[in-house]
């Protein structure tokens, strides 16, 4: 690591173990002219092995120290570095059938799986190492306690899969907690298509801010007991008990009585 102190407030845990690095290189399968673009490059674990595959990468990347690091490490005209937060990157911008990797920064894995599913229409694919809980929260099926608003909210974007688990000693320093690599590939939109996505965002969000109570009560503002009675859904069921499908009808059917979300309204 040669001088670099890790800095908790930017999540850098950097693998150090050349099996799991090439693990995940085999995973992504680069191909050299894919668009690709890596999250947190930090001291190039991913890095170098992605550009000796491919002739052009993307990486963006908050901490300075680092990128001046990258920068004298990697020509400019083959690693394109991208100075600032992910969070507020533009992804659509850097083309179609993009492709996303990254060992991504555990303290903002949430927040920007929600950022980079606003612009899945122009994503190939994405992997990302991340906690293994939050991976397991991402593929659950409803029923069980991990099923949340982040299963349904991604799985209604995204074709999820577990690749592999990753112990804490791949990194240093080591996380206290088991890391898993998942892989999203954005669903063809028509299957499972929200009229207003909003709409059905927030819906999810007020099923689950309170998920052992009966949606009956959960969403009473927005639906009746002709609404409920209508969509062949028994009111008294709980928000983990709902497939993404439910949802989705849900929405659809207050988008048709002519509701909208609160940010279509503002
Ligand atoms: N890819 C490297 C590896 O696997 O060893 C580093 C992974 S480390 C878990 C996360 C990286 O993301 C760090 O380099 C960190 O500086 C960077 N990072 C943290 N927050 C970020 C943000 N908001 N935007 C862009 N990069 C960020």
């Amino acid at each position: 690591m040669k001088g670099h102190v890790p800095r908790k407030r930017f999540g850098q845990n950097f693998l150090v173990s050349p099996g799991v690095v090439a693990k995940i290189v085999e995973a992504i399968r680069p191909q050299a002219n894919d668009v690709v673009v890596e999250i947190g490059p930090g001291l190039g674990a991913l890095t170098e092995p992605l550009l000796a595959r491919l002739a052009h990468l993307h990486a963006i990347e908050i901490d300075r120290d680092l990128i001046a690091r990258l920068r004298e490490r990697f020509p400019a005209d083959r690693l394109a570095i991208h100075e600032g937060d992910a969070l507020q990157f533009g992804f659509s911008g850097l083309g179609p059938a993009l492709r996303v990797v990254g060992n991504l920064p555990y303290n903002i894995s949430t927040p920007l799986l929600f950022h980079l599913a606003a612009c899945a229409e122009r994503v190939r694919d994405m992997h990302f190492m991340l906690q293994r809980e939050v991976v397991e929260r991402m593929v659950a099926a409803p029923g069980g306690s991990e099923y949340g608003r982040l299963s349904v909210m991604l799985q209604y974007r995204f074709e999820m899969e577990r690749l592999f688990l990753v112990p804490p000693g791949a990194f240093n320093p080591a996380p206290k907690v088991e890391s898993a690599v998942v892989r999203m590939i954005p669903r063809p939109r028509a299957a499972l298509a929200a009229t207003d996505e909003a709409l059905l965002g927030e819906i999810v969000k007020s099923a689950f801010a309170q998920r052992r109570k009966m949606l009956r009560n959960t969403l009473r503002e927005r639906l009746s007991e002709a609404d409920w009675a209508a969509l062949g859904i028994v009111p008294t069921r709980r928000a983990e008990e709902l497939a993404v499908g439910d949802y989705v009808r849900i929405a659809n059917r207050l988008a048709e009585a002519g509701i909208t979300s609160s940010s279509s309204r503002s």
